[in-house]
């Protein structure tokens, strides 16, 4: 079947190897009607080439493509091989309660977006909020005031294409600043190296450590799950209005639902990941100005997800990410403290072994699908290292087996039970 590979164009290969993130890159660089994002039959954001795509935007979507390769520019001052670049690592919280109520965490990235907003350091932020239609879509939202950004709080586990409409926010003209996933800012920050003229466009990257985008089907089993009907809902919420709060689907007769993170992550969404992020090396978000993450207290070595007051790792990648957290310090928007480096291994497990492993499951896909994404200057060989070889050679067999077995082209249906 990979044979084919050579008679696709570049996003359909990157489609059928299963590397599409769905960030919605392809869609932004091309003419209206040459691509377009679409919910494929497994749940996740594809796109669907209905055109001739001129061989100029191929040339930018192959350079820009979180798909095919995820780079550093150059080698990268203050870089931990396991995190990436650090010149600032804190945890904190929002100063104003119900920002911190309403976030994920600690709520630093809205506090941050709103800190942007009125001291008008940009015009809008662009960033996904629940969709105006649907209580279980995501789409993009450009927040211009603090009631926007309070509306787009907190996780929503499902596919979001924010880069989609990259072009149209281009030609506003108006500054923004851009929070995304890791793949995302991946594709953006590769796009501003080729275009260096928006760089003044859009000052700030934010993003958040991501352990992967969940099917839109892991979303209804979930609301089914938790007694509701996917198809009478009035809201829905994933998590955020409280730490690590509930799931909370209210329907349109009033009747609420509520199921805890530890099952509705643990137990439903994390399963329905799609391939790309199971050998994601970029789980937290290297190429963004700023990342947030949880900052989750220890029990027995592991997060404990017991409810308490929101609190968030935030990492400062560089010379302008780190002068905005110190500002926003400053001027009382967030508070923060210094941490060790050596703490986040406690707050985020699963990322450290993500890194660690990413080289041998790049490579199993490599093997099985006659593609993987390149990630360069990423420091993977010395991360690798830190896995050892069982760990390493049992990654790439578990890989290996699941990428030649799982579905992964963009319109095949599931298997029938
Ligand atoms: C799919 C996914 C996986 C995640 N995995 C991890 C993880 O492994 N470890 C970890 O510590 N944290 C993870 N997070 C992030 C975490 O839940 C918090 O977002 C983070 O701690 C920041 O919290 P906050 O209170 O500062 O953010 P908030 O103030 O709540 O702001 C969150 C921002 O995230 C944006 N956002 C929400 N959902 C999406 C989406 N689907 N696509 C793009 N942008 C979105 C919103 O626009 C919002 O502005 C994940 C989030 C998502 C969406």
């Amino acid at each position: 079947m990979m044979s084919k590979k050579h008679e696709m164009n570049l996003v359909d290969s990157v489609v059928a190897a299963g590397l599409c993130t769905g960030c919605g890159l392809c869609e932004g660089l091309s003419a209206v009607g040459e691509i377009s994002m679409q919910l494929s039959p497994l749940g996740y954001l594809r796109p669907k080439v209905g055109g001739e795509v001129s061989s100029a935007v191929e040339a930018e979507i192959k350079a820009c493509c979180p798909g095919v390769e995820v780079a550093h520019e150059k080698s990268v001052e203050h870089y931990n091989v396991n995190w990436g670049a650090l010149r600032g690592v804190k945890v904190g919280y929002a100063v104003d309660s119900y920002v911190r109520h309403m976030g994920s965490s600690g709520g630093v990235l809205s506090a941050l977006c709103i800190h942007l907003l009125e001291s008008k350091a940009v015009d809008f932020v662009a960033h996904i909020a629940v969709s105006q239609t649907d209580p279980i879509a995501n789409e993009l939202q450009l927040s211009r005031t603090r009631d926007d950004v309070i509306r787009a709080a907190g996780s929503r586990y499902a596919p979001s294409a924010p880069l989609r409409t990259l072009k149209a926010l281009l030609a506003t003209g108006e500054r923004f600043a851009f929070l995304g996933k890791p793949c995302d800012v991946a594709a953006l920050r590769a796009y501003m190296r080729l275009h260096t003229s928006v760089r003044d466009q859009i000052p700030y990257l934010l993003s958040f450590m991501c352990a992967g985008i969940p099917s839109h089907h892991g979303t209804t089993e979930l609301v089914r799950a938790m007694g509701a009907d996917p198809d009478q809902l009035a809201s829905f919420r994933y998590r955020g209005d409280g730490w690590p709060g509930v799931a909370r689907a209210v329907q349109r007769d009033g009747e609420a639902f509520e199921m805890d993170y530890n099952r509705s992550w643990g137990g439903i969404l994390g399963k329905h990941l799609q391939f790309r992020c199971k050998i994601c090396a970029d789980g937290t978000g290297e190429l963004a100005d700023i990342v947030c993450a949880d900052a989750w207290y220890g029990k027995d070595g592991y997060p404990d997800f017991e409810e308490r007051a929101g609190r968030s790792l935030v990492l400062a990648r560089t010379e302008a990410g780190q002068a905005f957290v110190n500002r926003a310090e400053a001027d009382r928007s967030i508070v923060t403290e210094d941490i060790a480096v050596d703490e986040i291994a406690a707050m985020q497990p699963y990322q450290l072994d993500r890194k660690r492993l990413a080289a041998s499951r790049g490579f199993a896909t490599l093997l099985a699908r006659g593609r993987t994404t390149k990630y360069r200057r990423l420091g993977l060989r010395d991360a690798t290292l830190q896995a050892g070889l069982i760990g390493s050679l049992r990654n790439v067999w578990g890989t290996y087996r699941r990428a030649v077995g799982e579905p992964h082209l963009s319109y095949q249906k599931p298997e029938s039970k």
